[in-house]
């Protein structure tokens, strides 16, 4: 493939970013989701995460459990190989309205080789490097790593690649650009159908970015619990969701309610669709989870510091006034970075669910739990399936819904006959229900 094809796929590829961040930079959140396939891409992961990375290898080398990774499946990923002013088996990419200049090799933070990408004059799109795509095996989990040094923040995200040409991408976070070189790691799992993969660490701003030492390697054994979970979480807080809860309860089933807080003290986000202070406190003693949605539902990161603070750190407060201790954390729209996550640690939070799609493992981490929406549009089919799936690899899906009304205007609203479904195959296959806080309880990062 010559330079020229290779850009223009990339180009082509990355028409859905395009739209993902169209998406995430709106704060509307139904449009975020109406024809969106993924309100999921809209998480942001945080790459401050070596730490627990190193704390659990410790664990576990302490415990003497074996799972050590295996070797690094990217070829040339140190970049020490070259064929001609590019490393071998890695690519330039770009689209959009932009200046970007390529260079390689430039000096890197542990190795001699990096490769660098300067852009100018931005006004859209985004340029990357990107390695030869590596096969995947759709049972494994695994860790992507690399280093990075940039003067404003980027974004890596994973492209996975289906049998029939489609393909599918997974945000795995934003690397703030402080100028200082930077460890990104993180686990993922690779979706269902999927066989080959890259990773694409993209520059969408005027800056640069200098990027080396890639690594992806399996995860050996697949981290697994010792049996499938599922959870019910429902977002926002509104009256029909709360009118539904016999449903869940018939069955023996507690579920997770975010609430916005600013929305029980008049103060926020108001809405008369939502629940009222006394029955929030109702559904505590009913047994069931009370989580932060914030207090005014915006998206965090577009926030200032002391604004993001108010909003998690006051509507725990704001919870706590109503003798509920909320250890778990919603974001709204599901976006949030590492200053966020932070902040929630802080705060007191033990755990934190993103709108990014996907399963939870014994290794997932507790502040990046990933989750399958149930919107107007999801079948019954399509929830049965990840609920098998949870259950066959011993995994733990956490359901989100909104709404529970018989609606046909609004994407984040479902008939509750649907939730009375999902409750029944659960019941009949004796799936293990946790809410979101007994699951992070679970993690072992
Ligand atoms: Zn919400």
């Amino acid at each position: 493939m010559n330079r020229n094809e290779s850009l223009d796929l990339m180009r082509f590829d990355l028409s859905k970013i395009i739209a993902h961040n169209v998406m995430k930079k709106n704060q509307n959140e139904s449009r975020v989701s109406i024809g969106n396939v993924s309100a999921n891409s809209q998480c942001f992961f945080p790459f401050a995460r070596l730490f627990f990375l190193t704390m659990m290898f410790s664990a576990l080398l302490l415990t003497k459990v074996s799972w050590a990774t295996q070797e690094n499946l990217i070829a040339n990923a140190s970049l020490e190989k070259a064929k001609g002013n590019v490393p071998a088996h890695w690519s330039r990419g770009q689209w959009g309205d932009l200046k970007a200049t390529f260079e390689y090799p430039v000096a890197g933070h542990a190795s001699k080789r990096a490769m660098k990408i300067s852009v100018k004059s931005f006004s859209s799109g985004d340029a990357k490097w990107y390695f030869k795509d590596i096969q995947v095996n759709p049972k494994k989990e695994y860790i992507f790593s690399n280093w990075s040094k940039s003067s404003v923040s980027t974004e890596v995200t994973v492209k996975f690649n289906f049998i029939n040409g489609s393909s599918k991408y997974v945000w795995l976070g934003t690397v703030i650009g402080t100028g200082e070189w930077k460890e990104f790691k993180t686990s993922f799992a690779v979706p269902v159908g999927a066989v080959s993969m890259t990773v694409l660490h993209t520059i969408g701003q005027n800056g640069f970015l200098i990027v080396e030492n890639y690594s992806i390697q399996e995860v050996s054994p697949i981290s697994r619990f010792s049996e499938g979970m599922v959870s019910f979480t429902f977002d926002d807080g509104f009256a029909s969701a709360y009118n539904s809860l016999p449903i869940l309860e018939r069955a023996g089933i507690r579920s997770t309610q975010a609430i916005i807080t600013g929305s029980l003290t008049g103060e926020g986000y108001v809405n008369p669709r939502y629940v009222t202070k006394e029955q929030v406190k109702e559904i505590a003693k009913r047994g069931h989870e009370i989580a932060s949605h914030s207090r005014s539902h915006l998206s965090l990161v577009k926030l200032t510091e002391v604004q993001m603070q108010d909003e998690i750190i006051r509507s725990k407060q704001e919870l706590a006034n109503f003798g509920i201790i909320a250890t778990s954390f919603m974001y709204p729209f599901g976006t949030y970075n590492e200053e966020i996550e932070a902040t929630l640690k802080r705060a007191g939070y033990a755990g934190a669910r993103c709108s990014n799609q996907g399963y939870a493992t014994p290794l997932s981490d507790r502040f990046h739990i990933l989750s399958q929406n149930v919107n107007s549009n999801t079948s019954f089919n399509t929830i049965k399936e990840w609920i098998d799936k949870a259950v066959a690899e011993k995994w733990w899906v956490v359901l989100t819904f909104h709404r529970q009304e018989k609606s046909t205007d609004n994407i984040f609203s479902n008939d509750p006959i649907l939730l009375q479904q999902i409750v029944d195959y659960v019941k009949l296959k004796k799936v293990k229900t946790v809410t979101f806080g007994q699951g992070v309880a679970m993690l072992k990062r």
